[in-house]
């Protein structure tokens, strides 16, 4: 089934406890279109980049078969520029500069082949933008996922609610959870989340998981415990396309496949913290993430039998 990617395409410039980096490619668009297309043969991007955009990483999305027909290249203008420190658990990080410069006018054109896509990702964006791609859909998606940060909540907050409104499922970490609530338990938090439009919600809590709510369900899935953690960037965003690639792989949005899906996600992100930027999910082998599947599913099972 088709995937619809909308999300910044962007540079980075990382600090954490292991190093710095230069910028380098990343953008929650990138990192969910790579994730995703390990899952879905049909991934379609769209995006806004400046005339600094390397034409490597463009052949990057097109080795892995992702439809780049609608990623506007702007000429004469920079490409969105995040820049983030993390504090040495690589939990917890803070955002030292945002530079929107072509996402500040960036107006989403659907080309007319992706109107009909099955699924969409709303990759953490402008919300108003997000919006915008959900109305030039020609039907319904399946499912529509979204992800988002604090910076629309203290930028965006009536777009973000407006949005919101409209997705089946939201994706957003702990301190989000908390920040979008109110709430500092997340089971309050996800509950009263559940009452703003969302059916399903995703709170990743880094490495200690992701929790995944339906109704009065709740599925944990752990993170996988890792010797090195490189650079945590882009690992929900991995997730996310992750998660919504398996689900478009397999057609099917019941809450037992949400629950298979939650553990591809954390597959997914657990490669990609381990290497700077999008370095490990170019190239990754089918055997790699099986036998990543397998850990996980090693990790947590175990044989209980309860007493009458
Ligand atoms: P994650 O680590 O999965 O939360 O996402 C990190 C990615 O999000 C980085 O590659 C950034 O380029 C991108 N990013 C950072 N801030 C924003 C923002 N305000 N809107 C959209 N994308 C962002």
């Amino acid at each position: 089934m088709s995937l619809l990617v909308v999300g910044t395409v962007a540079f980075d410039a990382i600090e954490t406890p292991f190093g710095k980096t230069d910028k380098i490619v990343g953008g929650a668009a990138t990192y969910a279109c790579l994730a995703a297309s390990y899952f879905t043969s049909e991934s379609k991007l769209v995006s806004v980049v400046g005339d600094d955009f390397p034409q490597e990483a463009i052949q990057n999305f097109k080795d892995h078969k992702i439809d780049i027909a609608g990623l506007q290249i702007k000429q004469g203008e920079k490409s969105f520029f995040w820049s983030g420190r993390y504090n040495n658990d690589m939990n917890s990080r803070d955002t030292l500069d945002t530079q929107l410069n072509v996402l500040a006018t960036f107006d989403p054109v659907l080309p007319e082949s992706y109107k009909n896509s099955d699924y969409l990702m709303l990759g953490n964006l402008v919300p108003a933008i997000q919006s915008k791609v959900m109305d030039q859909m020609a039907k319904r998606p399946k499912l529509i996922v979204m992800d988002t940060m604090n910076f629309w909540m203290e930028t965006a907050w009536d777009d973000l609610m407006e949005t919101i409104k409209r997705v089946d499922v939201l994706t957003i970490n702990d301190e989000e959870a908390r920040q979008l609530t109110g709430e500092y338990s997340l089971v309050k938090a996800a509950k009263k989340i559940l009452t703003m439009g969302p059916k399903f919600l995703v709170i990743k809590k880094g490495e200690n998981g992701a929790l995944l709510f339906h109704k009065n369900q709740v599925f944990f899935a752990p993170a996988l415990p890792l010797e090195e953690v490189f650079d945590p960037t882009g690992a929900g965003d991995s997730f996310a396309g992750g998660f919504i690639g398996y689900i478009a792989q397999t057609d099917d949005i019941s809450f037992n496949n949400m629950k298979r899906a939650i553990i591809y996600g954390s597959a997914m992100a657990s490669f990609a913290v381990e290497r700077f930027g999008t370095e490990r999910l170019l190239g990754l082998k089918k055997e790699e993430i099986e036998s990543r599947i397998q850990d996980f599913i090693d990790l947590v099972q175990f044989d209980i039998t309860i007493e009458e």
